[in-house]
């Protein structure tokens, strides 16, 4: 109750962060399942301002537009009553960038990435370690010149790395920094001005966001190539807005990456700048560590068929429909480790999957799972969407062609109402449902 009054009270400074980005009514509901909803921002004139008990549809950590009756609802279960609700303002600015932001180039959505296209893997992880404590430092820098030396600093180690790298990683890396960068800078920004604390320490934290992660257990891919990215990007962007480059969010908005802006803002350093910073920051350690954090790290299931092999039959579920109503099917999932596999699938080792369109409902928890992406591929008009999950073929016995199927157990409930098609293969059943033309 009290954070969304804090929200509230602060809806002004709020709108201004990025215009456009939180109308000062956002409307956004804060949920505890075990509790109640508290609703805020604009809301329908006959909600209460808390609701107790549980919330129909609202299974995720956060729900971009929840139907709460008022359009571009935003939905967030915060981790507890000291949640700074920075998931919020970042989740809300991804929808926020759904209408208002243009990546230029159409390369740099995929999740999967060949690191054995990288020529000197080693090299390139020590490479990106020596950048983030550059751009540590310069965000620790309190005077002005010597932080904008640090940050061309870290721009012209930036270009040496770069120039051996195949051109998919590189559109990977600043896609990935352009999306998730600026929404964890609106999002920190955002939780430290409803927090009231100075602006002053926006870069320390940051700042300590770019220390090196050390999980382990993460896809070396999503490690490198995913997760960086937030606070490099983040702190990409404090740089932006602190060096005062022109028109910033516009041009990010146009799709210009991050780097690229910061180094026709500032220009880079030289050659003796990189040497200096490497023997600064220790190079040659960094490379041992790499190649440490490499000879650790998890073979991981790669590819499709690896995932598959991992249970005796499957359940592929297929649901199309005409793209006009494309909306009506709700897909969502959410898992600790997602792993990107070769041929653009995500493999969730265990995680949660919902999906949902008129006569059709699947919810499976703590299962692993298969999606394909891009979800929602369209092609000749039909929006499709798939997930397949392991499932014993004797669960499906009572499986018939156009006839009604209810199956419950443990983490996994399916509900089909209307008529599908059934495909059978060697350790698959695959049940095609599709949307017709009218409802
Ligand atoms: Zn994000």
């Amino acid at each position: 109750m009290a954070q969304a009054e804090r929200v509230e009270r602060h809806a002004d400074a709020l709108s201004r962060l990025w215009p456009g980005y939180w109308p000062k009514g956002q409307p956004f509901i804060l949920y505890a399942p075990d509790i109640g909803a508290v609703f805020g921002g604009a809301r329908l004139p006959d909600t209460p301002r808390f609701r107790p008990g549980r919330l129909e549809g609202a299974e995720f950590h956060f729900v971009l537009d929840y139907p709460s009756g008022v359009p571009d609802t935003v939905l967030l279960r915060p981790d507890g009553a000291d949640d700074d609700l920075s998931t919020l303002f970042h989740e809300q600015f991804h929808d926020f960038q759904n209408t208002a932001f243009r990546w230029m180039s159409g390369d740099g959505h995929q999740e999967f990435v060949d690191l054995n296209a990288i020529p000197d893997l080693t090299g390139f992880i020590a490479a990106l370690d020596l950048e983030r404590l550059v751009l540590q430092a310069a965000l620790l820098e309190p005077d002005a010149p010597a932080r904008k030396h640090l940050a061309q600093t870290y721009l012209a180690l930036r270009t040496a790395r770069s120039a051996d790298l195949p051109a998919e990683v590189l559109a990977v890396q600043q896609q990935r920094e352009w999306s998730e960068g600026t929404a964890e800078f609106i999002g920190l920004q955002a939780a430290h001005l409803i927090a009231d604390r100075p602006d002053a320490t926006l870069p320390s934290t940051i700042a300590r966001a770019l220390t090196t992660p050390s999980q382990n257990d993460m896809s070396l891919v999503s490690e490198l190539l995913r997760w960086r990215a937030y606070p490099v990007g983040a702190a990409l962007t404090w740089l932006l807005a602190d060096v005062g480059a022109d028109q910033w969010r516009a041009q990010l908005g146009q799709g210009v990456p991050l780097d690229v802006l910061l180094r026709q803002t500032i220009g880079e350093g030289s050659v003796e700048d990189a040497a200096a910073a490497a023997a600064r920051f220790d190079l040659p350690g960094l490379k041992a560590q790499a190649a440490e954090r490499l000879a650790q790290a998890l073979e991981g299931v790669t590819t499709r068929e690896a995932f598959l092999d991992q249970a005796p039959h499957w359940l592929v579920l297929e649901l199309t429909a005409p793209v006009e109503r494309g909306k009506e099917i709700q897909l969502s999932f959410s898992a600790a480790k997602m792993s990107p596999l070769a041929d653009g699938a995500i493999a969730l080792p265990h995680g949660m999957v919902v999906m949902e369109a008129p006569g059709f409902a699947l919810k499976s928890e703590r299962n692993p799972a298969l999606i394909d992406v891009p979800v929602g591929v369209v092609t000749g008009g039909v929006i499709a969407h798939a997930v397949t999950l392991p499932l014993a073929a004797a669960d499906l016995h009572e499986l018939r062609a156009g006839e009604p199927f209810l199956l419950e157990k443990e983490g996994l409930s399916l509900r089909i109402a209307a008529p599908y098609e059934i495909h059978q293969q060697a350790g698959r059943t695959r049940i095609s449902f599709a949307l017709p033309q009218e409802p």
